[in-house]
């Protein structure tokens, strides 16, 4: 009777004895894991999952043992306890199920040590929304690279990180030159094209670690992590000639290519706020603009000077 309950839950349900042998493994157990409650029950929990032999598992089931105490396991912390493939749509996001588990104890006539419970509950769905939902709010809906406000409060982060600790990080602006005409001759979905297609170029030059972001309009932002003026220099202009040799075309054949201009900003003892940095590398982007586009320019706030990127 007991068992054909615990069969008809949406969610594991394992009984342990103080010896962690499986007293008790129900039908979503077996589904999920692919190992049969004859294969398992009677056996030492250990022998089908090695990993889950740790100080920090055995330190809990003896704690439930010993203190009659609860355990949660959260998914936040832990992620899975039991290693089930994901299924579906969860498997490109997961490799294994998200659980949420419990360890609860079960007082025993027979054995005054006691049992415990194991509880594991599917919480991927959620886990899957939860993450997709926190990206729509950081993504650029056209480009898929982040949007201004993730990389506002992303400088405002580095920012302090640097004021404590001093790690370089250079912050590159980079807008259209004549982005206008693209969107007078070739249409604005020609334009959003060539948006999508730059984002495309921007994610594939930069590192893991750097940020790039579509600060609005036709204008990006990149955030250089752990990179000193002249390493800025020597990226943005690999940036600004990949952007000039991609070739954008339409479904119709309709080609193209643009350049950018580009400003750059690093941190310094005078440039410490988010604003500054950003003042910065504008103002070094508008003077690559006066000087003819289609070339790169850093602010040096130390000699209040704008130096231009020597390879061109
Ligand atoms: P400059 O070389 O001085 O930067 O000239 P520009 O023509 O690029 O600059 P301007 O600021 O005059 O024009 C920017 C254009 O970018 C105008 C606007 O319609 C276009 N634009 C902004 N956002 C989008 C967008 O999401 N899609 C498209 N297709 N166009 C956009
Ligand atoms: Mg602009
Ligand atoms: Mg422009």
């Amino acid at each position: 009777m007991e068992r054909s309950i615990l069969d008809v839950l949406n969610s594991g349900i394992v009984i342990l004895d103080s010896h962690y042998t499986v007293i008790l493994w129900n039908h979503w157990m077996e589904i999920n894991s692919g190992i049969k409650r004859q294969d398992i029950e009677g056996t030492h929990l250990f022998n089908h999952f090695t990993h889950l032999n740790t100080p920090f598992f055995t330190r809990s089931i003896k704690s439930v043992l010993k203190f009659k105490n609860h355990v949660y396991l959260s998914q936040k912390l832990h992620n899975f306890l039991f290693p089930f493939p994901a299924k579906g749509i969860y498997a490109k996001q997961f490799e294994y199920m998200q659980q949420s588990c419990s360890l609860v104890p079960l007082p025993d006539n027979e054995d005054s040590r006691g049992k415990v419970v194991i509880t594991v509950q599917n919480v991927t769905e959620s886990v899957y929304l939860e993450q997709n939902l926190k990206m729509m709010t950081r993504q650029d809906a056209l480009t898929g690279l982040y949007n201004r406000r993730y990389l506002d409060s992303r400088l405002d982060e580095e920012i302090k990180r640097y004021n404590r600790s001093h790690r370089d990080f250079s912050f590159l602006m980079l807008d259209i030159d004549n982005f206008k005409k693209v969107n007078d001759n070739l249409g604005h979905p020609f334009g959003d094209l060539v948006l999508k297609e730059l984002g495309t170029v921007c994610s594939g030059i930069i590192r893991g670690s750097d940020i790039a972001a579509r600060f609005g309009g036709e204008e990006f932002a990149v955030v250089l992590l752990d990179t000193p003026p002249d390493g800025a220099l020597t990226f943005a202009e690999r940036l600004r000639r990949a952007i000039e040799e991609m070739v954008v075309t339409n479904e119709d054949g309709q080609s193209l290519s643009v350049t950018v201009s580009i400003g750059l900003a690093c941190v310094s003892e005078d440039i410490n706020t988010t604003a500054d940095l950003i003042e910065g590398a504008d103002r070094a982007l508008y003077v690559s603009k006066k000087n003819g586009k289609n070339r790169v320019t850093l602010y040096d706030a130390e000699k209040h000077n704008m130096i231009p990127s020597k390879s061109r």
